[in-house]
C-alpha cells in the first residue's frame, strides 16, 4: 500500500460543521415538522442581483454562438474583470494596485489555503483565535504544525482576540514570518482600524514577515473611518497579499469567483538571501494549477461594477446588516456582550459557560441554529457566533424566539 501524507492524521476529525449538522440531524428526528432557523453556517440567503443574472445570460448566449464562442481563458482572469477590480476596488480609494497585480480565482477558501504553498515548511506562522479553520489547517496539511494539544496545534502562534482587546490582536513581542489576518472578521465581525493596521504593517516591515489579508466581507463595511483594503495602509504594497472574494459581496458563494492581489513590489528572499517577485511565484502557481474561472462567471463578477450592480450589491448587503442590527439588538438588551454586526454579517456573542450548551440549548429549546465559538479556537469558548445570512422574518422570528427562551 502507498503512504500518505502523515500531516494529514493530525487534523482534527469533527469538523465543526458536519458536528452541527448531526446535531441538527438529530433534533429534527426527534421533533419532526418543527421548523428550524438556520443562523449557523455562513453561507448566503439572497439571489444574485438582477445586473449580474443578465451578464450571466448573455454569456452564456455568447458561448453558444460560433461566432462568440471561447475556449480557455487567460488563468489569472480576463483583462475586463482585472481591470473593473483595479479601478473600483483600490484605485478608487487611492490604493494603488493595478490589474495585473490580480488573480482571478474560483474562491477565497482555495486562495487562502493554497497560498502558503509559496512558503517552506520551516516558517513561522501566527493565526487569529478564534479563526477561520482553513488558515490553520491547511498549514497542518503542509507539515508546519505540531500535535494538536487543549485545542491549538504546537509550532502555530496564536494572536488572542478577545474582549480585552477588543478583538482585534496586537502585533506580538515574538518574531513571525507569515500572519493571517481577517477583517471584517470571521466570526467575531470585528474590523480593525486604520491605526491598527498600520500597527501590523509597521510589524510586517519590521520583521520581514508577510501578511496574508483576508478581507472576504469588506462589502459589509460602513463606517467611514474603517479601511476597505490593506492597501489603504502605506507601506502594505511591500509586505501584503489580499484576499477578497464575491461570494458573500453579492451571492457568488455557489457561482464562485474570487481575487487575490499580490503587488508587484512584494519581495520574498531564497536559501542564499537573493530576492524574488512574491508575484512571479504566484503566477507560477496559479498558471501551472488553475486554469481560469468560467467566461460567464467573470461577466457576472464584472456587473457588480456597473452603476445598478454596485446599487443591488449594495441593498443585497443592507438587508443582511438589517439582520445583523435585529440580532446584535436583541441579544444585547437580553444582558450578552456582543460584537460584530455593524460592519459585518456575524454576530459574535459572549453567552458564558461552554459554547456548545448554549448551541444546544438554542436548538433544543428555541429551534434556532447558530455556531458554536469554541468551534474557531480556544478563545471563542463561551461564545456563539450568529450569521445575519437568512430572510428578515426569519430573524424575527428567530429572536422572538430566543428572547422566549431567556426570559
Ligand atoms: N474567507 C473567509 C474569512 C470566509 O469566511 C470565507 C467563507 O465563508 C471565505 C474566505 C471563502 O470564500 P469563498 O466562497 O470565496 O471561497
Amino acid at each position: 500500500m502507498v503512504r500518505f501524507n502523515q500531516h494529514y492524521r493530525k487534523l482534527q476529525s469533527s469538523y465543526l460543521f458536519s458536528d452541527i449538522a448531526r446535531r441538527i440531524e438529530a433534533f429534527e428526528s426527534r421533533n419532526p415538522g418543527r421548523s428550524i432557523i438556520r443562523l449557523g453556517i455562513g453561507d448566503v440567503t439572497r439571489p444574485l442581483p438582477a445586473a449580474c443574472v443578465s451578464a450571466f445570460h448573455s454569456a452564456i448566449d455568447e458561448m453558444g454562438s460560433e461566432k462568440h464562442f471561447r475556449g480557455y481563458g487567460p488563468e489569472q482572469g480576463y483583462g475586463f474583470l482585472r481591470e473593473a477590480i483595479a479601478l473600483n476596488d483600490y484605485q478608487a480609494l487611492g490604493a494603488e494596485i493595478s490589474a495585473d497585480e490580480i488573480f482571478v480565482s474560483d474562491g477565497a477558501k482555495c486562495d487562502t489555503g493554497n497560498f502558503q504553498e509559496l512558503l517552506p515548511a520551516d516558517v513561522r506562522v501566527a493565526v487569529p483565535d478564534p479563526v477561520y479553520p482553513v488558515y490553520v489547517d491547511t498549514n497542518v496539511m503542509a507539515g508546519r504544525t505540531g500535535r494538536f494539544v487543549d485545542g491549538r496545534y504546537e509550532g502555530l502562534v496564536y494572536l488572542a482576540s478577545t474582549r480585552e482587546n477588543n478583538y482585534v490582536p496586537d502585533p506580538p513581542d515574538e518574531s513571525v514570518d507569515v500572519i493571517y489576518l481577517c477583517f471584517p472578521n470571521n466570526p467575531t465581525g470585528a474590523t480593525a482600524t486604520r491605526g491598527q493596521l498600520a500597527e501590523w504593517v509597521e510589524y510586517a516591515h519590521r520583521r520581514k514577515a508577510l501578511i496574508l489579508f483576508d478581507a472576504a466581507y469588506e462589502a459589509f463595511i460602513r463606517d467611514p473611518g474603517i479601511p476597505h483594503t490593506i492597501y489603504e495602509i502605506e507601506g502594505a504594497r511591500e509586505v501584503a497579499v489580499e484576499f477578497r472574494s464575491f461570494s458573500k459581496t453579492a451571492g457568488f458563494t455557489g457561482t464562485r469567483c474570487a481575487f487575490t492581489v499580490v503587488p508587484r513590489s512584494l519581495m520574498v528572499t531564497d536559501d542564499s538571501g537573493h530576492s524574488h517577485s512574491l508575484h512571479a511565484l504566484w503566477t507560477r502557481r496559479h498558471t501551472t494549477k488553475f486554469n481560469g474561472v468560467a467566461y460567464p462567471v467573470q461577466r457576472a463578477a464584472e456587473a457588480v461594477y456597473t452603476e445598478e450592480g454596485k446599487q443591488q450589491v449594495r441593498a443585497l448587503t443592507d438587508d443582511y446588516l438589517l439582520n445583523a442590527e435585529l440580532i446584535r439588538t436583541v441579544m444585547t438588551r437580553l444582558g450578552f456582550h456582543s460584537v460584530g454586526g455593524e460592519n459585518s454579517p456575524y454576530i459574535w456573542v459572549q453567552v458564558g459557560g461552554d459554547s456548545w450548551d448554549f448551541f444546544d440549548r438554542m436548538l433544543n429549546e428555541a429551534a434556532v441554529v447558530c455556531t458554536p465559538g469554541s468551534g474557531f479556537g480556544p478563545c471563542g469558548s463561551g461564545y456563539v457566533r450568529i450569521s445575519a445570512f437568512n430572510r428578515y422574518e426569519r430573524v424575527v422570528e428567530a429572536m422572538e424566539r430566543i428572547e422566549a427562551m431567556v426570559r
